[in-house]
């Protein structure tokens, strides 16, 4: 069976990406599965920690279970989103066994974030955990830059975030981050931003967000690896086909289909719920990222 780090491989050398959901709540995965098989398209189920400490996944256990009773090995594979090593809280956590739990369970790639950490720092504990996923025959993503949003206090404002470029990811320190710590993938910063996790923002919309295409590009050059866009709702659809045609060969999607899946709970309970994402995700694939059809591209 092709494996993950192939698979994005193949979306970044074609010039396609590889969709990323996030699952806050269980029943959301069999609607997933639905919907990218459906539209014939190739996608990561993903969960991060903040999912389950505080939305109602629950544990790795419990998604991983959820994903083997819907997976289907020829449209999905299973991915561990952010394990920080300084959290959204800006407590410490203890990644390392988070970390190895996942690989324990089966997860098929992995991603540790050490961006909340001055430079050295996040090299050192990306570079000690990427040796942990390769060891494993896993791929590992990290995280470089401030794709703020998951944080509890107040945002700067958006616009001034996007011109001034402050928390952009450094061309000159990605170079030297991907050299360093061996990492598969990055996640980038380039004006894109996380959906509210704190209690006080969690239901509000996000602000629609844009990207610097040309410091992407710079960072393509410079990186030579395929990158990672987080925070992948409310970006306007032109600045999301061209990040593909540079470099971005997986997308993060959190809140639109997390919103679609309380609306629909709240609404008329689970199935309902399932029925939103499931329409919202394939909406997502064939209108705003353009990838239906991409699993004939993979050949599993
Ligand atoms: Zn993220």
């Amino acid at each position: 069976m092709i494996n993950t780090k192939q698979i994005i491989d193949i979306a970044y050398k074609e010039g396609f990406v590889i969709p990323a959901f996030n699952i806050p709540y269980l029943p959301m995965v069999k609607a997933v599965v639905e919907a990218v098989r459906d539209e014939n398209s190739f996608a990561l189920i993903q969960v991060a920690r903040p999912e389950w400490m505080k939305f109602e996944s629950k544990s790795l256990r419990a998604v991983r279970d959820e994903y083997l009773n819907w997976k289907d090995d020829n449209h999905v594979r299973l991915h561990l989103d952010h394990v920080p090593v300084v959290d959204e809280d800006y407590l410490t956590v203890d990644y390392i066994s988070i970390i190895k739990e996942a690989i324990d369970l089966g997860y098929m790639s992995l991603m540790v974030d050490g961006s909340r950490l001055p430079l050295e720092e996040n090299i050192r504990s990306t570079k000690e955990i990427c040796i942990l996923a390769h060891e494993a025959g896993l791929p590992c993503e990290a995280e470089l830059g401030a794709v703020l949003g998951h944080e509890s206090g107040p945002m700067p404002p958006y616009d001034e975030i996007f011109k001034s470029g402050k928390g952009f990811t450094r061309v000159e320190e990605a170079s030297r981050f991907v050299k360093e710590t061996g990492c598969d993938w990055l996640s980038v910063a380039i004006g894109n931003i996380h959906g509210a996790l704190s209690e006080a923002a969690k239901g509000q919309a996000k602000p629609t967000a844009k990207l610097n295409i040309n410091h992407l590009k710079k960072l393509n050059e410079n990186t030579g690896i395929p990158l990672v866009l987080h925070g992948g709702s409310g970006i306007e659809k032109e600045y999301i086909l061209e990040a593909i045609k540079n470099g971005i060969a997986k997308i993060n999607v959190g809140a639109d289909i997390r919103q679609a899946y309380q609306n629909g709970a709240a609404e008329g309970g689970i199935e309902l719920g399932r029925q939103l994402v499931y329409e919202k995700v394939r909406e997502l694939i064939s209108d705003l990222f353009e990838v239906s059809g991409t699993a004939n591209r993979i050949s599993v």
